[in-house]
């Protein structure tokens, strides 16, 4: 589209040059107009110097030099009209009279009324076939793999080292050995060493995966080939499987070197669960890579490097040992790898003196790599907007609520009546987690709708958690309903403002029931997860147990989120000047930061501070 557009001005800058030059060639000299009777005059006096008929225009040249024009009667001759005016045989001889039938603008008009339309389609035609060259070129390419080389030799892109890459350590050991391996081949080779064919990089999405593979690719000093998964998927049979050969062949010819197949799930899918019959493409793609992958010669100087988020869909075939080898996990980041990747990710912005990276890596548990690199960036268009010069604390931590929650929606505004609701909603949340046991202080209550909340209320975790005891699930549950008590207990109504918090909370009984194993019916599992391919999703729960356990756990489930319910009602009742209270500052101030609750819980405790102790040890047992 873009070369037509180009072509049609090319054209028409042709076609503007050539009536520039037309126009040259035409400008009429300066001439007077005379009168046919004047013509005559000067004609019986002689002073004619000559005349050139053009058609009915007549342009004289007197004598004295002097030109002018004038017109006759078309369809007669000039000669016939002087005649007639009385003009003798002898004076027309001196007049000189000549005529002109084709001038210049005449061949020139012809020129550009007949050779420029042949011109301008034989260009037409020429662009067209050129068009359909390149769509059969493109045609022919279609089985090539399009595999960018970076590295030695291959293009530069912005260079990630492992410097840029935080935490991942064991990982970087890792792929430097690989490194190593390429460099060196010999030193391994020769103590009888054999040098892995594959490494697999294994994580959640958002860990580094393609990162680190960057980083490799300018650290190997060997030419590094990067392809996606998906570049492999094409609409047309076959060309997958051609691809991969192709992708190979050029790694070969390069060898030693590193190919890099990013996204490997969206091939490596479990072969024969496809929708749509066995004989699937991307089985017919995945073969061949593994026929690849096992033709290669041990120690031909070709590693492949894969990357994947879902180890658990890929094919058992291609994890085989001697294929990919070698397989390095990469996890979500703890507190100090948190704080490592806010460090490299705040390198080149101005930092307030006030910034405290370790605080924001023990407030962001379960960010990854990229949200804290989206959070990074958050801040600092943040404290832009804000017209400052640093970024500062502040807005690191305003920038977690917005990577975690969606940003605020500020024209999403509550009614009256709505923001009432969210308040007591929240509060009930907030006061049943801080008297359970086992749970993080509340660190923010908020009814400002982000994302799809109406309001929000956010704990603080203390310390990386890895594993979550029985009672801490159960203090969540209640936790979960407690927005949904409050509305009850203050309106005696619900709305559809607590259905997520239910969905959590049934899905979370659930889980206690047949994962953990925390319930009546003991240690056991139930049901075991299939992931259907295409849709990547767990959609079927394949029942391993009878109708009779069925109900038992559909009993237990509930009887999980009854309970959970009462004790969010008891803590509730209890409390309830103190949800009266946090309910009527959230409508004032829309947020209560930490410390404000924190006062507001001890404020209340020192009114009744005269209560019995047993009362208050009953409390922590709730
Ligand atoms: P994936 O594992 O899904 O391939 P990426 O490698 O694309 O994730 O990571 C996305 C971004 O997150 C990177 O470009 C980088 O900015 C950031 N990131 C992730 N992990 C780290 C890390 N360990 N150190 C520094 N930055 C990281
Ligand atoms: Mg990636
Ligand atoms: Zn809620």
């Amino acid at each position: 589209m873009k070369s037509l557009v180009k072509n049609i001005s090319y054209a028409f800058l042709i076609f503007l040059l050539l009536a520039a030059l037309f126009s040259l060639f035409t400008t009429h000299e300066k001439k007077e107009e005379i009168s046919f009777a004047e013509l005559v005059e000067q004609v019986k006096e002689g002073q004619i110097e000559k005349i050139v008929v053009k058609e009915d225009e007549v342009n004289i040249l007197l004598k004295d030099g002097t030109k002018e024009f004038t017109y006759k009667q078309a369809g007669v001759s000039l000669e016939e009209m002087l005649k007639m005016y009385g003009v003798t045989e002898e004076q027309l001889l001196k007049a000189n009279i000549t005529s002109e039938r084709k001038e210049r603008s005449d061949i020139f008009w012809f020129f550009l009324a007949s050779v420029l339309p042949i011109v301008l389609i034989g260009f037409f035609f020429w662009w067209i076939l050129k068009q359909g060259q390149q769509g059969a070129a493109q045609a022919l390419s279609f089985g090539k793999i399009r595999a960018r080389r970076y590295g030695v030799g291959g293009r530069i892109q912005e260079k990630v080292t492992f410097k840029d890459v935080a935490d991942l350590e064991e990982a970087k050991t890792e792929l430097k050995e690989v490194v190593e391996f390429l460099r060196n081949p010999k030193k391994f080779t020769e103590i009888g060493a054999r040098i892995p064919r594959g490494v697999l990089l294994l994580g959640p999405p958002g860990v580094g995966k393609t990162l680190l593979a960057r980083a490799v690719a300018s650290e190997a000093g060997v030419p590094f080939f990067s392809v996606s998964g998906s570049e492999f998927v094409e609409m047309f049979v076959g060309v997958g499987s051609s691809r991969v050969r192709d992708l190979f062949t050029i790694a070969k010819k390069n060898s030693p070197c590193i190919v890099f197949i990013d996204e490997l799930d969206a091939i490596g899918r479990h072969r024969g669960a496809g929708i749509g019959g066995g004989h699937d493409e991307r089985e017919q793609t995945l073969n061949q890579i593994l026929v690849e992958m096992d033709g290669m010669e041990r120690n031909s100087g070709v590693i492949v490097l894969a990357a994947t988020n879902r180890p658990d869909i890929l094919d058992p075939a291609l994890l085989r040992p001697g294929r990919f080898d070698r397989r390095v996990v990469l996890d979500m980041p703890d507190t100090k790898g948190r704080e490592e990747i806010l460090k490299i990710h705040t390198r080149k912005k101005p930092l307030a003196k006030d910034v405290n990276l370790r605080e924001i890596a023990e407030r962001t548990p379960g960010f990854s790599g990229a949200d804290l690199a989206n959070l990074a960036n958050e801040a600092a268009i943040l404290a832009a907007r804000r017209n400052k010069k640093e970024i500062s604390q502040k807005e690191f931590l305003e920038s977690i609520e917005k990577v975690l929650l969606g940003p605020e929606r500020k024209s999403h505004i509550l009614s009256k009546e709505e923001k009432k609701i969210a308040a007591y909603h929240e509060a009930g949340h907030a006061l049943v987690s801080t008297f359970s046991p086992e749970t993080e202080p509340i660190r923010k209550i908020s009814i400002i709708s982000r994302g799809l909340a109406a309001g929000y209320t956010l704990r603080l975790p203390e310390r990386e958690k890895y594993l979550k005891t029985k009672t801490q699930f159960l203090s969540e549950l209640a936790t979960l309903l407690g927005g949904y008590v409050a509305e009850k207990l203050k309106f005696k109504e619900i709305t559809t403002g607590a259905a997520d918090d239910l969905r959590k909370a049934s899905e979370l009984a659930r889980k206690l029931v047949m994962e953990y194993g925390m319930s009546r019916l003991g240690p056991m599992t139930f049901g075991k997860k299939e992931s259907l391919v295409f849709l990547g999703k767990e959609i079927t729960e394949q029942r391993n147990f009878s109708e009779e356990v069925a109900e038992r756990i559909d009993e237990e489930v509930e009887r999980f989120v009854k309970e959970a319910y009462k004790r969010a009602e008891k803590i509730l009742k209890t409390k309830r000047a103190l949800l009266e209270k946090i309910a009527n500052r959230l409508i004032e101030k829309e947020t209560i930061e930490r410390e404000e609750f924190e006062k507001l819980i001890e404020e209340e405790k020192n009114k009744f501070g005269k209560r019995s102790k047993s009362k208050k040890t009953e409390e922590a047992k709730i």
